[in-house]
């Protein structure tokens, strides 16, 4: 009956175990975007939240980078669907690779990205968007041996203390809006309350910050 009792006992531990692995899992999916495996919509709200709220309790400082490719449903157009979906990957991947460990990368949807920047004033975070807007338009994508040329327009803004997460993301689309409206591949911040205004490009380059 011993015998009995414990091989059922790690019977049972064994599905234990195996059960909370694929709730792990399934938790991880559902937080992940598919195509590109950052942090998706869902993910990112939450995270901003959390983050928005620290900084209103620390008063440590949060910038928001709004990332959205130009031009890309032409290119779509151009070149089909599955060629725009592994730009979209690579895309991710230099954005990814090019923002700091602590920085929470995601894709918001489409082909648009959103990088928060902790610990960071608009002035640092500035040469962050630089750095990214710049890592973009200096490495075309490969797909197949092919190499596509891409740029992407950036929006930038820092968290204020009567900010929730609407009105900071409307801030930085609003710096993303001007960007594109100002000729795209290029990054513009807006700052509280003074209109957005561009970050000089090329200056910036090989900054450690
Ligand atoms: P703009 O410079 O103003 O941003 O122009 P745009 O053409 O990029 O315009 P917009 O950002 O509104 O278009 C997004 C396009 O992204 C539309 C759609 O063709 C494409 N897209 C959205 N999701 C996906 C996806 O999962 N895969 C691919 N391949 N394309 C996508
Ligand atoms: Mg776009």
């Amino acid at each position: 009956i011993v015998t009995i009792a414990m091989l059922m006992g790690v019977v049972a531990l064994r599905h234990i175990r195996l059960q909370s692995r694929e709730i792990q899992a399934h938790r991880a999916e559902a937080h992940a975007d598919a195509l590109t495996g950052l942090a998706n919509r869902r993910a990112f709200d939450k995270e901003l939240s959390r983050r928005l709220a620290q900084r209103q309790r620390q008063g440590t400082p949060l910038c928001l980078l709004i990332i959205d490719i130009d031009n890309f449903k032409s290119f779509n157009d151009e070149f089909g669907h599955l060629v725009g979906d592994a730009i979209l990957k690579g895309v991710a991947k230099i954005v990814e690779s090019t923002a700091r460990q602590m920085d929470i990368v995601a894709r918001l949807g489409g082909d648009e990205f959103a990088v928060l920047v902790p610990d960071s004033d608009l002035e640092t975070a500035s040469h962050a968007a630089e750095r990214i807007r710049s890592a973009i338009s200096d490495n075309p994508s490969q797909w197949k041996g092919d190499e596509y040329a891409l740029t992407v327009s950036i929006g930038l803004t820092e968290a204020q203390l009567d900010d929730d997460p609407a009105s900071l993301i409307k801030r930085s689309d609003s710096a993303l809006y001007a960007a594109k409206e100002a000729g795209r591949n290029c990054a513009f911040r807006q700052g509280y309350p003074e209109p957005a205004v561009p970050i000089p490009c090329g200056c910036l380059h090989g900054s450690t910050a």
